[in-house]
């Protein structure tokens, strides 16, 4: 081989491996670019289509996790992808807590959503942003902000610190919430596929849940998109839910799985719903 193929064998290679280190992974955030882009206004879809690259083939969930792909060599990026907390309080506050580790603001994902989202309403207009990249990272971070330990305790870096047994299988509590509740649930219950669980999910939008759609959807004085809140409900899901019961050493089965796969059913729904709605309120 030629001393260039060897390189790109080689990024391409450690690009796979890393792909799931943070971040819902691939089927999580494939979950709500699906149901994002199912609900989106004629003119945002037309804006997505022209948006994103070909080989995507207009389909925003096969490059929805295009920005854990580039973490490793944009590496400024990768301070964006959560926004954790001091720990115990169960809160979240733009001031405080939205910073990279050397203390820089608005480097968090809700600061990258604002960001991202502002670039985005350029559209149409002469702008020196690179729009596509700007919608690749919005429909991922959003996907994030809704995962509840990507906005948990800075002491244990989201609970990647915490090392849990998955049934049988020794794993790390953030990904427990990245991935494992995820496939453990579309094995159990849906084939092992993933279409299968989507449409679970976009019938609980439509029934169990229909009443609260309109508030997901919501954002308070004609904002775009309201990440602030995304964070903080996902900060108090984490407390709730991805914490408890969870501490260092423990195995988590059934009990575990069970009651807290609604919960990430319900933040992929909203995650998906949300962004939909922040992209049609960009594309009027
Ligand atoms: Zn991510």
């Amino acid at each position: 081989m030629e001393h260039n193929k060897i390189i790109l064998v080689t990024i391409i290679s450690f690009m796979f491996l890393f792909q799931n280190i943070q971040g819902w992974g691939t089927d999580g955030h494939a979950i709500t670019c699906k149901i994002a882009q199912s609900r989106l206004s004629d003119t945002a879809a037309a804006a997505v289509k022209k948006l994103l690259p070909d080989y995507a083939q207009n389909d925003l969930s096969s490059v929805c996790s295009w920005a854990d792909r580039v973490k490793f060599y944009l590496k400024w990026s990768s301070a964006l992808h959560f926004a954790d907390t001091p720990p115990k309080l169960c809160t979240f506050q733009y001031d405080r807590d939205c910073k990279d580790l050397n203390g820089v603001k608005d480097r968090c994902v809700v600061g990258a959503i604002n960001n991202y989202t502002t670039q985005l309403l350029d559209y149409g207009k002469d702008t020196k942003y690179n729009l596509t990249q700007a919608l690749l990272f919005l429909s991922h971070f959003m996907g994030d902000v809704h995962q509840p330990l990507h906005t948990g305790f800075t002491t244990d870096k989201g609970g990647n610190l915490i090392d849990v047994h998955w049934f049988t299988r020794k794993q790390n509590l953030h990904h427990v919430w990245d991935a494992n509740i995820i496939e453990t649930a579309e094995e159990r219950f849906y084939d092992t596929n993933i279409d299968k669980y989507i449409s679970a999910i976009q019938e609980n939008i439509t029934k169990t849940w229909s009443d609260e759609v309109a508030g997901w959807e919501a954002c308070s004085s004609n904002k775009t998109t309201c990440p602030d809140i995304y964070a903080s409900e996902g900060i108090k899901a984490a407390c709730q839910w991805a914490y408890k019961d969870a501490p260092e050493d423990s195995v988590l089965e059934d009990d575990y799985f069970l009651s807290r796969l609604p919960i990430v059913s319900l933040r992929l729904a909203e995650g998906g719903v949300r962004l939909a709605a922040t992209l049609n309120r960009i594309f009027q």
